[in-house]
């Protein structure tokens, strides 16, 4: 049986949406190709509500991450760290033999606008790598509250990782003025692994012609070549190209606005429920629109839980690393509906005598 998934990712993937990762192969130097690539670039846009480029990669997030880094940082990065997946940035940049510092908070809370601010004000950095939504511990960083202040920062080139986010929470990119957002396919956008979505600005396409060593899978020279005549520089995945097309033709059906309020409703109603039963793990305020992440108050067996549910035909998420057992993690982005959620809720209820 076909287990469900209400976790932060890989999500659930329609049928009609997995029916079109079997449409026949065409060459991917061919003109149905070039007119596939200027269709999903053009509904991207929509959805992003951006003017800037857009970056199809055959690779998960990860590999758009290691772009980042490897093309935008020249002198010193600044780092920020608030969970597993945050911390990240930092592992790449030290893979890759770039300088950084870092701001660190406590796992569950937000990283501090001021404190980002107070770092970039020293002039020793030239790119800051952020994270919109750390999926470890359900917390939304305050990125509308930072665009204003990276106004005052036009030297420096702000990433943003919105993997767990982006297609299901609200990014307006060119209001945000983010220089780079990356996303993976298999989170909100409620498609299968295996493909990445980025946004370059010109201030960042800037910076790299000016950054040696970019390596040669994610020089982004070599995607802006190929961009230009709507192409990757390698074979890319091509049934997620025809699935991306048809998924965002159905995104721009609902509606962004629409899809983003379905997620807020989702977000809200597993919310009141945990802190019925449970507890909010994120601090007040901070709360992921795309997963919530309940502390485990009852100290429940999560795993048996979820074997439970297994049964039901759904799973969820434990808790990420040291929070295996502290916390419990319900994802509800891409496609799920509210009522998808409260068949969920009540069967955990149901499961756990609640
Ligand atoms: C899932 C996730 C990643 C990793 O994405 P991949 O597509 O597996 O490389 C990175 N950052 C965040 C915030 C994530 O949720």
């Amino acid at each position: 049986m076909h287990k469900k998934l209400f976790i932060p990712g890989p999500t659930e993937v329609r049928d009609d949406v997995l029916a079109k990762l079997s449409t026949r192969q065409i060459g991917h130097r061919s003109k149905e190709f070039q007119q596939l690539y200027t269709s999903i670039v053009e509904k991207l846009k929509k959805v992003l509500y951006t003017e800037k480029t857009i970056l199809l990669s055959t690779s998960s997030g990860t590999g758009l991450m290691e772009m980042a880094t490897r093309n935008f940082i020249g002198k010193r990065a600044l780092s920020t760290i608030c969970g597993a997946f945050s911390d990240r940035w930092s592992k790449i940049a030290t893979a890759n033999g770039k300088e950084f510092d870092a701001i660190e908070t406590e796992w569950g809370k937000h990283v501090p606008t001021d404190e980002i601010d107070k770092a970039l004000a020293t002039g020793k950095y030239d790119s800051l790598l952020y994270t919109a939504n750390e999926t470890s511990t359900g917390v939304r960083n305050p990125i509308e509250e930072l665009a204003e202040v990276m106004k005052k920062y036009p030297d420096v080139v702000w990433c943003v990782d919105a993997v767990s986010a982006m297609g299901g929470d609200l990014y307006k990119v060119d209001e945000l003025g983010v220089d780079f957002i990356l996303a993976s396919t298999q989170k909100a956008f409620a498609l299968p692994s295996g493909m990445a979505i980025g946004v370059v600005s010109d201030k960042a396409i800037e910076r790299a012609k000016q950054v040696p060593n970019r390596g040669y899978y994610f020089d982004l020279m070599t995607f802006l070549k190929y961009c230009a005549r709507n192409q990757t520089p390698t074979t890319p995945v091509i049934p997620h190209f025809f699935a991306l097309d048809y998924q965002l033709s159905k995104i721009l059906d609902e509606g962004m606005e629409n899809r983003y309020n379905r997620h807020l409703a989702m977000a809200e109603y597993v919310r009141t429920w945990a802190k019925q039963y449970f507890d909010l793990f994120p601090e007040p305020g901070y709360e992921s629109v795309t997963l919530t992440a309940v502390a485990n108050t009852r100290g429940i067996n999560v795993a048996q839980l979820n074997e439970k549910l297994g049964e039901r035909g759904k799973t969820i998420s434990n808790g990420y690393g040291n929070l295996k057992e502290k916390t419990f993690r319900i994802a509800h982005m891409g496609d799920l509906t509210l009522d998808e959620i409260k068949e969920l809720l009540n069967d955990i209820e149901e499961i756990l005598g609640l």
